[in-house]
């Protein structure tokens, strides 16, 4: 079995349609991909859809960007009800702090001479997406300013960069009550992941572990052998299960779907420990 449990369509900031993803998912050899896009849920019918004509199986997912102590950590959540109304409410206010946020970052920039616009950068958004880094990186590509996402990350968009502007983010303990409690299951996305700012420290996991954490992602591209060894033990002294996954965003990203493997056992595990949606769409 080929589990893939973290994956981005263009309902947020991956390149393909959620349609596309399972396809390509499907292409890879997977049995199961996970959906998570940012902060919506938008996307789910459309996978659902797919996986359902292809044999794939889906598990319906999103990842909640969340802050702590001015670390950014992001919380997946599978298998959350989407109608939940402090679920829906979150989401609302972080895709709106999120537009005003964008626009802040595109205003530095244009002030010291790159050539960029908010409309520009709109206009690389698909309809009803949540708005992120990666849209104004690719407003920069269309402009002629770089040539990919990556070039854009690594010159003006890391969150070490004098344009970067915070957005609105839950408290990362807040979030996994508010997954457990829309009937979800909380996994800690890349958590000693070194590229996106300041690295947490092992007391935040335990909080989130006492708030009702299930697991770790510990297989992901953005984490040392040294980050997984580190994150296998602590998920172990803190019983949590461990997963492993690509991160994929179709063409803005180098991650290839099923780089990360999650295992069977996991995958029955987080099934077994959600109490809201079914859980494997087939
Ligand atoms: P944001 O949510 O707007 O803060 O943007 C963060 C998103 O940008 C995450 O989904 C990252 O995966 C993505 N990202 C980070 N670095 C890169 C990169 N070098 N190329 C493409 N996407 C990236
Ligand atoms: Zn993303
Ligand atoms: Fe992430
Ligand atoms: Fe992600």
């Amino acid at each position: 079995m080929r589990i893939d449990l973290h994956t981005h369509s263009r309902a947020s900031d991956g390149t393909q349609t959620p349609a596309q993803v399972v396809a390509a998912a499907a292409d890879a050899g997977l049995d199961v991909v996970a959906l998570t896009d940012h902060d919506t849920t938008s996307g789910w019918v459309e996978a659902a859809d797919a996986a359902a004509s292809l044999g794939v199986g889906l598990v319906r997912g999103v990842e909640i960007s969340c802050a702590h102590r001015g670390a950014s950590v992001h919380l997946l959540g599978y298998l959350v009800d989407p109608a939940h109304p402090g679920l829906v409410a979150e989401f609302a206010r972080a895709r709106e702090s999120r537009v005003t946020r964008l626009a802040a970052m595109v205003e530095l920039m244009a002030a010291d001479g790159i050539p960029i616009s908010y409309e520009q950068v709109r206009a690389q958004v698909p309809d009803g997406a949540t708005e992120g880094r990666p849209h104004i990186a690719d407003a920069l590509v269309q402009a002629g300013v770089v040539a990919d996402r990556n070039e854009a990350f690594s010159r003006y968009l890391a969150n070490t960069s004098r344009y970067y502007v915070r957005h609105y983010a839950p408290d990362a303990v807040d979030a996994v009550r508010l997954v457990v409690a829309a009937g979800g299951v909380a996994v800690h996305a890349h958590p000693f992941s070194g590229t996106r700012g300041r690295r947490v420290g092992d007391d935040l996991v335990e909080r989130m572990a006492e708030a009702g954490l299930a697991g770790l992602e510990v297989d992901h591209r953005d984490h040392s052998p040294e980050a997984r060894a580190r994150a296998r033990a602590l998920a172990g002294r803190l019983g949590l299960v461990t997963t492993g996954s690509s991160d994929y965003h179709g063409a803005g990203k180098d991650n290839r779907l099923g780089e990360n493997l999650t295992s069977p056992e996991v995958l029955a595990a987080i099934e077994e420990r959600s109490s809201g949606l079914t859980p494997v769409l087939h």
